[in-house]
């Protein structure tokens, strides 16, 4: 297992749309390893696999708390087939984001149908924080991000920032 470098915003990449995997083979065995210790190191509730740079439809949750072993969950292609009225707010991160934070409203339970790492459909109803992650997870494999569900005035003040922290860092100046 190794640890993938996680891409941040203002990365292009982040916005392109993820293809559907066809088939589970070591090399994405390999890959899911690496983004499940990339998560838990990072630390994170959930990383696409987009986020270390692979266009492909795959993504690691764990919502298991601080206290409890890791439990970390497999979705390959993962699609949402069910959404409820009931919504709520959540204050979501992300680390293709770093340090930024905002409130954001989504629907509360979602039903999600996804492969596992052994290719074993499987349909789980998710409520609370696991509803949450797995809508802004799903989001990262059609290239959208937390911050499109935010105000425009927002998302264009925390991009600017990044934009800004990008060119920096190419002038060769240090970010303080
Ligand atoms: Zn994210």
């Amino acid at each position: 297992m190794a640890l993938r470098p996680i891409i941040t915003l203002p990365d292009p990449k982040l916005r392109l749309v993820s293809r559907k995997i066809e088939r589970i083979d070591d090399l994405l065995s390999r890959l899911i390893d690496d983004m499940i210790e990339t998560m838990h190191e990072a630390p994170g509730v959930g990383l696409a696999a987009i986020q270390v740079g692979e266009p492909i439809r795959v993504l690691v949750v764990d919502v298991a708390k601080k206290d409890e072993p890791p439990q970390p969950q497999v979705f390959v292609n993962p699609e949402i087939v069910w959404l409820s009225e009931e919504r709520a707010t959540y204050e979501e991160g992300c680390l293709s984001i770093p340090e930024y934070y905002a409130e954001v409203e989504r629907p509360a339970s979602v039903r999600a149908r996804a492969l596992d790492r052994d290719g074993k459909l499987r349909e789980i109803l998710a409520e609370g924080l696991l509803a949450t992650v797995l809508q802004h997870e799903i989001d990262h494999l059609d290239g959208v991000l937390f911050i499109d569900h935010i105000s425009k005035l927002k998302r264009d003040r925390v991009i600017k920032k990044f934009q800004k922290a990008a060119k920096r860092a190419g002038d060769g100046q240090h970010v303080l």
